[in-house]
This record gives C-alpha cells, structure tokens and sequence, in this order.
C-alpha cells in the first residue's frame, strides 16, 4: 500500500520503472531522454513522495487540488522538482491551480480553456496545457471526441495566456496492456495531424501499460502503483 511500501522498495521500483522506460524507447527505435516520467502521487504522503524525489523523480502528478496544496507545501521546495496537475479541474479550482502547476494535463473543454487563459492573464503568466481526449470514446468519460481535437487546439491557439503542448489520454480499462495499443497509436496519430510543430507533447501510459504507451509515442508517462504501490480505497 502507498502507506506501507517501504522508502528502499520505493527507491527500487523508480529505477525499475526508468530502466523500462529506457528499454520500450531503444525497442521502438526513440531516444530515450525523449521520455518523461511522471510520478503520479495521489493519496501517497509527503515523505514517500521525498524518497521517490531523492531517487530520481523530477516531476510530481496530483489529481486534485485539496489533496495537492498541503502535499506541495510539506513537500517543499526541491531543486528541478515540478508539479503536474493530472485530474479533472473544477472550473471553480482553475484560479488556485493556475501558476502553481507547470503543466496541466486535463484541459477538455473551451470553456476550461478560456478559464485558465483569464486566470493566467490575472497573474501575468502563460500556462501550459495538454488537451484532453476521450480516446476509447467511452460515454462515462471525460475529455475530447477525436473528432473535437483539431478544431478546439486551433481556438486555444489564439488564447494568449495559454500555451497548448499536446494531447493526454487514458485508454480504456483493460487487463491486457496490449489491449491499450490501438489507442496509444490512435493518440499519437491525432497529434501529428495537427498543422502545429509545438503541439507535440503525448502523455500516455500508466503503471499497467506505460512500455506499450513509450513504443508507440508517449513523452510523458503517468505511474501511480509501480512506483508507490497499490493504492488504498
Ligand atoms: C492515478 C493516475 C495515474 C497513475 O495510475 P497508476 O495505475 O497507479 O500508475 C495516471 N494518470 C492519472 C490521470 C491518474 O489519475
């Protein structure tokens, strides 16, 4: 469990997970350094999140934000450590997230769009976003149809305040990491059809499936579970 799994397995398990980053990237021919981890951190405390910071992890991933405040506060400032916010935002949660997160990765709307533009406008900055995509087109689920994609990257294109980098996905549940493939691949076509060179970023890939989403394209990959352990709840 993530309150259990002790720092030494924690340390282990960040190099097991860089390790097959590195080999899916020489697999499928990429470099490897084109490859980001992101270690996703919900519900894992503070002092575990250091262990996996002292064992490599540049980049820390929350979902939500009352969860995220305190944990970056304890956690504090280390050198080169950013944060991503991975989950839903709440339009009324933009203004807090704005600034404190390098990259927001769950941008699926216009309205969300206009939102974080205005907020960034407010504080005199340019954030950096990833759109979401509803990949599997699964009714349940948030984000884009791929469909939408290319009309909304060119109205969030003209926002100011707003840098858009790529696209983000979770496949549908499955047992089989094979089974996420097509859609790993289907992301990755979406993003290269858009006329935009900057418009690149691909994040895919969790803890089931993060070496099938680095053969098929993913730049950054979000690993919960290989790194901290099951999760409880
Ligand atoms: C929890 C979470 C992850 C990591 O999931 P694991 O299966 O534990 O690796 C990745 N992305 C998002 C959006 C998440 O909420």
């Amino acid at each position: 469990m993530a309150d259990t799994q002790s720092p030494d397995a924690i340390a282990r398990n960040v190099q097991t997970v860089l390790d097959n980053i590195r080999q899916a990237a020489l697999r499928a021919g990429r470099n490897p350094e084109s490859v980001r981890l992101i270690a996703a951190t919900k519900t894992v405390a503070p002092a575990r999140v250091r262990t996996a910071i002292e064992a490599g992890v540049r980049i820390l991933g929350e979902n939500r934000l009352q969860e995220a405040l305190p944990k970056i506060e304890a956690v504090g400032d280390c050198e080169g450590v950013v944060w991503h916010f991975i989950g839903r935002l709440q339009r009324r949660k933009v203004k807090a997230v704005v600034g404190r997160f390098q990259m927001i990765h769950s941008v699926d709307s216009l309205d969300l769009a206009a939102e974080i533009n205005r907020r960034a406008a407010e504080a005199g900055l340019v954030q950096a976003v990833l759109m979401e995509v509803n990949i599997g087109e699964e009714p349940t689920k948030g984000g884009l149809a791929p469909a939408a994609v290319a009309e909304a990257v060119a109205a969030i294109k003209a926002l100011p305040n707003l840098s858009v980098l790529g696209l983000m996905a979770v496949p549908p549940l499955a047992t089989d990491p094979e089974a996420a493939r097509p859609y790993f691949r289907r992301l990755r076509e979406l993003v290269l059809s858009l006329p935009y060179e900057d418009v690149k970023e691909l994040s895919m890939g969790m803890s089931q499936d993060y070496a099938v989403a680095v053969e098929e394209g993913a730049t950054m990959v979000r690993i919960g579970t290989a790194i901290f352990g099951a999760r409880r709840g």
